[in-house]
């Protein structure tokens, strides 16, 4: 896409007689829209010591811009070509630029500032440019500003080299109001107040890619501790005292925790000086990087009381992810944002290592198995997955690149790696990567080049299958039993797709052989592997080929084994495989051999006997999807009662309290009957409790929506009431956005969502997702399904005004309440129907979210 040239005839700029005239710039030269790879590469190779010097102003009000210099010094390697600076905004026309001292007339280009060549030096050069700052990377609201800028979003915001191989240290100043905190990557040096305005300079940063730069100013606390000797801030806005005073010290351990445990296994001290993180309420994804400044979503860090364990894991994981991304992503970067999935797999592959001490009482094999298969292989099932890595040819696209693929999957990739090379020589590997690119830039290619030293495996082999490869194998096991004797136990290995992959890994095969399952390990390398010798006479109850959580494939189960654990699932010992064999059975449900009634049956049969928190968690929510998505509504009626009363005792005989909140949640999602209601209703209006599990004010936030999507009388007035009942006004303006996606009447939430159309009522991102789900809602199917059609359309739009993340979540919540032929059909149409130039990899999203809605419409057999 390229965007239209804009000559502005006279600002004031022109006026000025200093200015040097444009030089002349073929047409064929201009750089395209974005960040392009020919752009990046041209540029890493000129450029080198970048520093920047940005001085910022920000306005008390929304209705004042944000005003300011940039001032970028480097030195060049060759002035031949026109510079091209990167800055996307409405206004960066009316920029003023001067490059080495002399004056230059704006030439925008496609999102571009470009200098003349006979301006530049060999050497030695500064450009200073006076500007106005694009407001959507900057998330301003009245009383708060926070900066978002990856992938490649600084450029949104201020005139920079937005790629990750061109690193600068900034020396960042702010002015803002004086009653305002502010907090950026480098430590305060000096602040100066001049009447109600306050002026901060901050100290110069380590080398920096420009996602990771970053700036929060507004209305926040300021709450300081200090662990190991190392000074820590956390900035916050949250009014709750006993909130905070809960969740304070915590905060502050894990991060102690993750510094220590990620100094101690990179061998490297932390690389950015001074160590903040800001709470920033609704935050758009979990939290991210910023280097010295991480920024959290308030809502994952500061847990109730009542907070579960897979809350409590979570946010552990969250805070130990982002402190591994000191090292992974901000020390040493991507050169590109293909191999964006490097930093991603470390940090989730190292946090999963740093938890495990912070919770002795923990499983984590099967926190591992929980946190990553389930979601990978949501994706790797679908007709839409995609590869770990994906080419890239321009930043601007870089956002789609995100997903359930390069979260989870790839920390199942490089578990598998680090087996293949043993955890010692892992780390050497991955020592010696971080030194000899530290503050600087590496691809995927040169960390296996790194390893390669320490194995004596083709890991180029490996890595072509299990990284640049999509979808995952199918391996089916075949057992042949005749007169009471195994003939044949085998693996079978198949590619989905027909195309005769084959995914080399190590099996931990379990045989269900007496009490004490038997493990069999195995490598699976070629189309079948014979077992039939491991057996030594035992006809096993089951075969679990995933066993031990550490295969990743479609295990297809044999029929005497699937007979098995439809039934006796309860009775294996090991927790991990009671995972492996639920998660089996999902697959086979999902995969349409297996009636979702008869997995609801053994579903319900396990739940009324799971003592493991871990897997009541992920059962919970499997069991919530197939009896939304997969069950009729005839069915639903049929096992209401039941299921109700089985939850409500559960929740009863629970003893902690993060199990009682986790039994409740699921008795308050899954609620129909007349009875249930009314007593949600009581807890809501205080009349009732449940002995032990207090209800906050986010419970009965919970429980309104719950009511309103319900359709209780008066549930107008419920909302108002709990609207009033909130005391945050953070989480207040939140509910009062979010409230009309639950309003009763359905012309008032189709008011709601065509309001979506203006790009304003989408920029609270957070809030737009909670309205989309209560929207979506399955008892609101019928009244909503006919908006469907227009939030697909509207989806190109959202992917090219909204953040990252968002495109992805808009069609995830606008899809994930239905089941309906109907529905599907629409999805179908939509997809057939797309202009050849779609961007491939947001169609490949639409699959990806609508793969369940695909196979529910396709059940037949309920
Ligand atoms: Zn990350």
């Amino acid at each position: 896409m390229i965007r239209h040239w804009i000559r502005y005839a006279c600002s004031l700029v022109c006026a000025m007689n200093l200015l040097a005239p444009i030089d002349a710039i073929a047409q064929t030269d201009e750089p395209a829209a974005g960040v392009g790879w020919d752009l990046a590469r041209m540029r890493a190779g000129n450029i080198s010591h970048l520093r920047y010097e940005l001085d910022l102003s920000i306005p008390a009000t929304l209705a004042q811009p944000v005003t300011g210099t940039n001032v970028l010094r480097f030195r060049l390697a060759d002035r031949t070509q026109p510079l091209v600076i990167d800055f996307d905004t409405e206004s960066a026309a009316e920029a003023v630029v001067t490059a080495n001292g002399v004056g230059v007339r704006t030439h925008v280009v496609n999102g571009h500032l470009l200098i003349p060549a006979r301006l530049l030096r060999r050497g030695e050069n500064t450009v200073r440019i006076r500007f106005r700052a694009g407001d959507a990377p900057l998330n301003r609201s009245e009383d708060l500003l926070y900066t978002w800028f990856v992938p490649a979003n600084a450029r949104r915001a201020l005139p920079c080299f937005d790629q990750p191989d061109l690193k600068g240290r900034w020396t960042v100043t702010l002015e803002h109001p004086a009653q305002w905190q502010s907090v950026a990557n480098g430590a305060e040096r000096d602040r100066l107040k001049t009447g109600d305005r306050v002026r901060v300079r901050f100290q110069s940063t380590q080398p920096l890619p420009t996602y990771v730069v970053a700036f929060v100013v507004g209305d926040m606390q300021v709450e300081t501790a200090e662990r190991a000797g190392r000074k820590m801030r956390m900035f916050h806005r949250e009014n709750d005292a006993a909130r905070l005073a809960r969740n304070r010290e915590a905060l502050f351990d894990l991060h102690a925790q993750s510094l220590e445990a990620l100094e101690r296994y990179t061998g490297i001290a932390y690389p950015f000086g001074k160590f903040d993180f800001v709470l920033i309420p609704a935050f758009q994804p979990g939290a991210m990087e910023h280097a010295g400044n991480i920024a959290y979503k308030a809502e994952t860090l500061l847990l109730e009381e009542s907070a579960t364990q897979p809350e409590r894991l979570s946010r552990a994981s969250v805070i130990a992810h982002e402190t591994a991304h000191m090292w992974f992503g901000n020390l040493v970067t991507m050169r590109w944002f293909d191999d964006v999935w490097t930093k991603e797999v470390f940090a989730n592959f190292i946090a999963d290592k740093v938890i495990v001490p912070q919770f002795p009482e923990v499983r984590h094999d099967l926190q591992f198995f929980l946190a990553h298969y389930g979601n990978a292989y949501a994706v790797d099932r679908s007709v839409g997955t995609n590869p770990i890595r994906q080419p890239l040819d321009n930043l601007g696209d870089a956002g789609s690149l995100y997903g359930a693929i390069v979260y989870d999957k790839s920390p199942v990739v490089m578990r598998q790696l680090e087996a293949l090379l043993g955890e010692a020589a892992f780390r050497d590997g991955v020592r010696g990567y971080l030194q000899r690119h530290a503050f600087g830039n590496a691809t995927w290619d040169e960390l296996i080049a790194a390893l390669a030293g320490h194995t004596k495996l083709d890991l180029k082999q490996w890595s072509r299958m299990w990284v640049d490869e999509p979808g995952r194998p199918v391996v089916r096991t075949q057992m042949e039993i005749v007169d009471g004797r195994v003939q044949r136990l085998s693996l079978q290995q198949h590619d989905p797709q027909g195309k005769n992959r084959l995914w080399p890994q190590q099996l931990r095969v379990t045989l269900g052989c007496g009490p004490q399952p038997r493990r069999i390990v195995i490598e699976l390398t070629g189309r079948e592997t014979e077992l039939t010798h491991a057996l030594d006479g035992c006809v096993p109850d089951f075969v679990l080929a995933g066993g031990d959580g550490w295969g990743y494939g479609e295990f297809e189960l044999d029929a005497r084994s699937q007979a098995y654990l439809l039934d006796n699932l309860h009775a294996i010992g090991d927790p991990l495989d009671r995972g492996v064999a639920w998660s089996a059975l999902w697959d086979t449900m999902l995969a349409g051999r297996m009636a979702p009634s008869r997995w609801y049956g053994m579903a319900v049969l396990n739940l009324r006997e799971e003592q493991d928190p871990q897997l009541v968690g992920e059962w919970l929510y499997d069991l919530n999807v197939v009896w939304w998505r997969f069950l009729t509504p005839e069915r639903r009626i049929e096992h209401a009662p039941h299921l109700e009363a089985l939850l409500r005792r559960r929740l009863d005989a629970a003893t902690e309290l993060g199990l009682k909140s986790t039994w409740f949640a699921a008795l308050r999602n899954v609620a129909t009957t007349a009875e249930t209601v009314a007593w949600l209703q009581a807890l809501w209006q205080r009349e009732a409790a449940i002995p032990g599990l207090p209800l906050v004010e986010t419970d009965e936030t919970a429980l309104a929506f719950a009511l309103a999507v319900r359709g209780v009388a008066g549930a107008q007035e419920l909302l108002d009431l709990q609207q009033a009942r909130i005391t945050n006004p953070d989480r207040r303006a939140r509910f009062e956005f979010v409230r009309g996606a639950a309003a009763p009447e359905a012309a008032m939430r189709e008011r709601w969502f065509e309001a979506l159309a203006d790009p304003a009522n989408r920029r609270r991102e957070v809030w737009v997702l909670d309205g989309l789900r209560l929207l979506n809602h399955p008892l609101r199917a019928q009244s909503s399904a006919p908006w469907v059609p227009k939030a697909l359309d509207m989806l190109l739009e959202v992917h090219r005004t909204g953040a990252l993340f968002f495109d992805a979540a808009w069609v995830d919540e606008t899809l994930g309440g239905y089941s309906s032929p109907q529905v599907a059909a629409m999805v179908e149409h939509f997809v057939d129907r797309l202009p050849p130039d779609y961007p491939p990899r947001l169609r490949a999203k639409v699959l990806q979210s609508a793969d369940l809605l695909m196979r529910a419409a396709r059940v037949t057999d309920r």
